[in-house]
């Protein structure tokens, strides 16, 4: 009896299942885009190669509700279903969507700023947006350069830009700037907040990682280091980063980019005392050599721009 009851459960399910497949199948053959499509492949299509089909075009069906929706348990989000010949069979091929091919290179463009311990806000820095006043117009003239030239040539050695101005003026935001167009025309920038840096490697010592962090800054293809001077420099940062970073960069040719506070008069003063009070104008001096080599200073001007 049992066994009876099994089987019987069995056949009805089976029969239940075999209506509940018809009646989906049904659904499915009248989806609009199913319907123009076997119809634009009715000489290519027997009854037989559609009904061997039917999964293809169940799935179909479903991701492409769930792609209308922007449901997000679709097999591929970001990707439209689509239907295609496959031989003697259909196939679902899922195609990228505009929407997402711009984000996807959004993020790729995003990938080539490398910031470290830098403000959030340069991520919308824009030349194009740059607001140009009198006290700027010279350092955005000289960024737009840059970028002209760099991009024609790539190989050949550029001066960057040494930006001097007050707190708030726009030097940060400058670099973001200059950054964000060399991403997007695709070369990677670093972007740097020194004093951060500076901390770093003092910590790096102890866990013998100094090696390893200067070579990933120093070979950086376009290397900018932000708020030179605004901490006093220990003498072993002034040589042994600072002006070693310098050093590479000069001898591999590689643009550079500094903001300071400070003048390079006031930063050749300032490398000058070190942190324990003792001069060293030679060594303050071959550093800002390099510094000379590398840039070109260019004074900014302005309203602090911070909180308001
Ligand atoms: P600095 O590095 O010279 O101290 P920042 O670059 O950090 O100054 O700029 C100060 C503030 O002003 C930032 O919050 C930045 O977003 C804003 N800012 C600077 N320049 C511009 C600009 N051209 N357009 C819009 N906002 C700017
Ligand atoms: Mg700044």
């Amino acid at each position: 009896m049992d066994d009876v009851g099994k089987n019987l459960n069995r056949l009805l399910d089976q029969k239940n299942f075999r209506t509940r497949f018809e009646e989906m199948m049904q659904e499915v053959l009248q989806d609009q885009d199913v319907r123009n499509f076997l119809d634009a492949n009715k000489e290519r299509l027997t009854q037989q190669d559609i009904e061997r089909s039917y999964a293809k075009l169940y799935e179909f069906v479903q991701e492409k509700r769930k792609f209308e929706v922007n449901d997000p348990s679709m097999i591929a989000p970001g990707y439209e279903p689509q239907l295609t010949l496959n031989y003697h069979s259909v196939d679902v091929t899922y195609i990228p969507t505009e929407e997402l091919l711009a984000r996807k290179k959004q993020e790729e463009i995003r990938g080539r700023i490398q910031a470290l311990n830098m403000p959030k806000d340069i991520q919308e820095a824009r030349i194009e947006t740059y607001e140009m006043t009198s006290g700027r117009g010279e350092a955005l003239m000289a960024a737009t350069e840059f970028i002209r030239a760099y991009k024609q040539n790539s190989k050949t050695f550029h001066k960057g830009l040494y930006l001097v101005g007050s707190f708030g003026v726009g030097k940060t935001y400058l670099l973001g700037a200059i950054a964000r167009d060399l991403a997007e025309a695709g070369f990677t920038s670093t972007l740097l907040h020194f004093p951060s840096f500076a901390v770093e490697m003092k910590q790096a010592i102890g866990k013998n990682q100094v090696s390893e962090k200067m070579e990933a800054i120093k070979k950086a293809p376009i290397l900018m280091l932000d708020d030179i001077g605004a901490d006093s420099m220990s003498s072993w940062i002034r040589d042994e980063v600072f002006g070693v970073i310098l050093q590479y960069r000069m001898q591999e040719q590689l643009p550079t980019f500094f903001t300071s506070n400070f003048s390079m008069l006031e930063l050749e003063q300032h490398l000058t005392v070190t942190q324990r009070g003792e001069e060293e104008p030679l060594k303050a001096k071959r550093i800002m050599e390099r510094v000379r080599y590398l840039t070109k200073e260019i004074q900014m001007a302005g309203r602090n721009r911070r909180n308001s």
